[in-house]
């Protein structure tokens, strides 16, 4: 699959906000949005006010970038959200929220989402005991995403069992003793914790 492949840090500075691309080094002094705090480029400083267009186009590749995904498979759950009852901007949110590589960073088997995406990957995930290799493929309410039996052994996964600092959306349960996590109820919009204004993105994909 194509991906972005240049230093995932200017893509935080451009939005001048953390993304959280890199794991650890994200919640340390080293990122570069709190070391350098402007946007990558020579006249960074000097850039104009920015249109109503330009602020809708940054919101949505803010989304976009935190999940990793390219305009076309992102403009995809915003067609998807817009078919399903309710907000479609929230809709979208809870969708991408529901990707299986998304599912596996927040209950912490990976440090990132990218990270999560290659676990997904490489075959050491299953959905309620199959095992799952589409980062994409969407949890529903009730399913257990778990470290697949093969892979427990993989000493970042055995780390886990000794519990994890991480922070659990109330949405998914925990079991770190099994290397399971539980889909307890689908997504709201309280439950994600990303400071996006997704209206903004409805408007610009409603131009
Ligand atoms: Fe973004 Fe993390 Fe890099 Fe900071 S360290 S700029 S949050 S990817």
């Amino acid at each position: 699959m194509a991906r972005y492949t240049e230093a995932v840090c200017r893509l935080c500075r451009r939005e001048n906000q953390k993304l959280f691309l890199k794991g650890d080094r994200c919640y340390s002094a080293k990122c570069p949005v709190v070391k350098r705090g402007t946007a990558p480029g020579q006249h960074a400083k000097s850039r104009r006010k920015t249109s109503e267009y330009g602020l809708q186009l940054r919101e949505k590749q803010k989304a976009r970038r935190t999940y990793g995904l390219l305009e076309k498979q992102f403009h995809s759950y915003f067609t998807k959200a817009t078919n399903m009852k309710g907000a479609a901007g929230e809709n979208m949110l809870q969708l991408l929220e529901r990707r299986l590589d998304n599912v596996v960073y927040r209950l912490g088997f990976g440090d990132s989402r990218a990270q999560a995406r290659q676990i997904v990957n490489h075959g050491h995930i299953t959905v309620n005991g199959k095992k799952v290799n589409i980062p994409s493929f969407i949890v529903k309410a009730g399913d257990v995403i778990a470290i697949a039996e093969n892979s427990t052994s993989i000493e970042k996964f055995k780390a886990m069992r000794e519990g994890t600092s991480k922070t659990i959306p109330a949405w998914l349960e925990l079991n770190s003793q099994e290397l399971s996590g539980k889909v307890v109820e689908l997504p709201k919009r309280e439950d994600i914790d990303l400071s996006i204004e997704e209206h903004l993105i409805v408007e610009l994909y409603s131009r």
